[in-house]
């Protein structure tokens, strides 16, 4: 993540897919300052629902502050944010992470190495909504273990020692326990390996694809992007500077830096 200031003059996008009632959220003129650096310069974005949405864009142009604004960890400056047509953040109103009903799994999985993986992934699920206590519990963990393709035994193991994919594939049933309707996935392959990258997306897409998640994956990596999503969003310094479906953006970049960045990154 590098330092960058956003172009003052960039023009706004208009979102892709216009607000219906099929619209899962709503990013409206969003805007984002840490102290005197303005980090997102007006984001307008719509993703409907059970839609796979990227963000790729250089290292610095804001994608992390983009779903951390999503997730409820950060506040905009100015916009709003919407889910299922309700108000989330913006015109006063800032409705708490653990209310939005979404997930996030972060570059490095961030699992609680002091915790065995079951624990990892039962923290913090609303034990009284599972009738039975700790046994139901346990068939939950299973249950959200064979959802990301590992043995009922891994509960039992540390994460460290788990394969970084293991790992990832634990950080991804911990956010799929809480059942969220939108799951968004930073960077979550990026530290495996090629082959186990492709694996672990595949099966990621699947448990998604299946229980019907709205998703928005940020990714450096284009075939990434291609294969998980059905709209691409380009960032750059803290603007989106072209919004489409992933054959519009690739064939037909928007501008000259968007031709280069994805002609650089590919
Ligand atoms: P990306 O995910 O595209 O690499 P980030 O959203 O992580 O970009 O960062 C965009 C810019 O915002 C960077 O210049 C970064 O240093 C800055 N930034 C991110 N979070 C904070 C923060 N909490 N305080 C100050 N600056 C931040």
């Amino acid at each position: 993540t590098t330092h960058s200031t956003p172009g003052h003059a960039a023009p706004r996008v208009a979102p892709s897919v216009a607000p219906t009632t099929d619209t899962h959220l709503d990013i409206a003129g969003v805007t984002k300052n840490f102290g005197p650096q303005a980090v997102l310069g007006g984001i307008d974005l719509s993703v409907s629902k059970g839609g796979t949405t990227a963000i790729v864009g250089p290292s610095g142009s804001g994608k992390t502050t983009l779903l951390r604004l999503i997730a409820g960890f950060e506040h905009p400056t100015s916009g709003a944010i919407s889910l299922n047509g309700t108000l989330v953040a913006g015109n006063g109103v800032r409705v708490p992470a653990h209310k939005r009903h979404v997930g996030y799994v972060a570059q490095d999985g961030a699992l609680f190495p002091h915790l065995s993986v079951g624990q990892n992934i039962s923290f913090g699920l609303d034990v009284g909504n599972l009738d039975g206590g700790r046994r139901s519990v346990r068939g939950r963990v299973e249950e959200l273990l064979a959802m990301v393709s590992l043995d009922a035994s891994m509960a039992k193991r540390r994460p460290h020692q788990l394969s970084g994919g293991q790992q990832q594939r634990v950080a991804l049933a911990r956010a799929l326990a809480r059942e969220p309707e939108l799951m968004l996935l930073d960077e979550p392959f990026s530290a495996l390996d090629a082959g186990l990258r492709v694996a672990t997306r595949r099966a990621v897409a699947k448990v998604l694809n299946e229980a019907g998640v709205t998703t928005i994956l940020v990714t450096h990596d284009q075939a990434e992007a291609l294969s998980f999503a059905d709209q691409v969003a380009i960032m750059r310094d803290g603007t989106l500077a072209q919004i489409g479906n992933p054959f519009v953006v690739y064939t037909r970049p928007a501008d000259r830096a968007t031709a280069e960045f994805l002609g650089e990154a590919v």
